[in-house]
Parts: structure tokens; sequence; C-alpha cells
């Protein structure tokens, strides 16, 4: 479709698809690490959560039996609001910035955890199905998988973000592999890449030396993960993430453009 025609498309549909205020309260009552951000900010994640909404199925991934789930409203913008907070501050048009989640349509919500559906292969080469149970999933070129426990829990109780690390290594997975580096080129990616590195590696360090770290430490697992919950740590804590690794932290604000304490995006 010819870009224009795709983009006033998109603008009828913020009209006419437009988050009723009362659940869009709702959800942000939800998740109070975004209190503190301005009106714009909040208004344009309220429009790109709105065309997620529309572009994406948000669909249960148990529909009958006793463990079935009923994906509400409420539930689909709360993960739709989380999801959008990576793209926030990219791009100039609201419309644009959902190009990075262009790659896939769906997310679908267990109704608790569910077994891996990734396959792994062992040193002999074997592939071998996993029957991990995990709390989320995202599928290079398919969908996003999230347990709704873990989402509803929320960072405050939890301690994790689940929906923005999926979507952190949606958002890692756009230049082909997941190596925690989002698609920059250049300069830009060389500074990324080395700000990660480094702090990586002592985070690393810390938790091989038996240290009690106020990050999850799954985060050092590879550097993959690392950036799926720093990226947690960016948005739902940001003042411990820039307290820990400042240079890092001011790499991930460059990307994603958003001041995450200050609660705006960078103009
Ligand atoms: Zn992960």
């Amino acid at each position: 479709m010819f870009a224009w025609l795709k983009e006033r498309r998109r603008k009828r549909l913020l009209d006419d698809w437009a988050i009723p205020d009362a659940q869009w309260q709702a959800a942000l009552h939800e998740l109070p690490f975004l209190d503190h951000y301005d009106a714009a900010a909040l208004a344009r994640l309220r429009e790109l959560s709105t065309l997620f909404l529309v572009e994406k199925n948000i669909v249960s991934g148990a529909d009958d039996g006793p463990h079935a789930l009923d994906v509400t409203p409420l539930m689909r913008i709360i993960i739709a609001a989380q999801a959008c907070l990576l793209i926030l501050g990219r791009d100039e048009s609201v419309t644009e910035a959902l190009h990075d989640y262009g790659g896939f349509d769906n997310v679908v919500v267990h109704p608790d955890d569910f077994p891996s559906t990734q396959d792994y292969e062992d040193e002999a080469g074997v592939v071998h199905t996993s029957d991990e149970m995990v709390l989320g999933e995202s599928l290079p070129q398919g969908p996003v998988l999230l347990s709704w426990p873990a989402v509803e829990a929320g960072y405050e109780d939890s301690g994790m973000a689940l929906v923005i690390h999926e979507f952190a290594h949606k958002i890692d997975l756009l230049d082909g592999e997941v190596d925690g580096i989002p698609p920059l080129h250049g300069e830009a990616r060389r500074t990324f890449a080395h700000a990660i590195g480094a702090a990586f590696d002592d985070f690393r360090h810390r938790v091989e030396g038996d240290e009690d770290t106020a990050i999850d430490p799954y985060a050092a697992e590879d550097i993959g993960e690392f950036f799926a919950v720093s990226c947690e740590v960016f948005f739902a804590e940001p003042e411990l993430l820039r307290e820990e690794y400042p240079d890092y932290f001011g790499e991930l604000r460059r990307y994603f453009c958003i001041d995450p304490v200050a609660g705006r995006i960078l103009g």
C-alpha cells in the first residue's frame, strides 16, 4: 500500500478506535511508573496504543477448559501501553513509530506459565523440544506470548515488567539477531555496544560473585536478557539503572528518546 494511504488510514483509525477515557485511566492506574509522565507523552502513548490495538490481535492462549482466560479490553490496553512505551519516542509521526512492530500480528495471553515453544539444539546437533515453563516469549517473526498473572503482578510487586521485557526482545530482533543491541548503525552502534558490553560484564561478575543485586540476576544470563531486563528497569525504575550504569542508561535514553526520570519525550 502507498505510504500516504496507510498514513491516512491510520489517522482515521485513531479517531474511530480511540481508547475510551475511563479505560485509559484504569490502565494507567495499573502502571504507576507512568504517573509522572507529562501530558504530551501520555497523549502520544494513548495514540500509539490505539493503533497497536487496531493492528495487533491480543488473544487468549486458553479459550476454554478449566483454566480458560478471557482477555478483557482493559487487559489489552495494559499490554498495548507497555509495548508502546518502547516506541514512544521513536520517529516523528505516531504512525511511523509502529513500524518497529511491523513483523508480527499476534500477542497471545496465557492464564499461567506455559511450556516454551522454542526448540533448542544440543552439542551433538540434535534438536529438542523444550519442556521448560516460561512466563513470556518473543518469537522471531512470530507472536509475543505472555503469562497474564506475571503481567498483572506489576513491577512494584514482582520486580518484573514482563511486557516491556518481551517487547524489548522484539526491538533487539529488529536487526536480525538477539545481541542486546537495537537497530543502530555506525558510531551510534559502536557506542551503544561498548556501553552495554561494559555494563553486562560488570553485572555478570557481580552475579557470579554472589552479590545480592538490585537488578534481577536473570539479566546475567546473556546479553540479550541483559538488554531486556535493563529495559524493564529503564522504564519502571529508571533511577536505579541510572545509578548502577550511568553510561548505559544514557545510551538507552538516547535510543528510546525518552527521559524516564523526568517522564518526557526528548525533543
Ligand atoms: Zn527474555
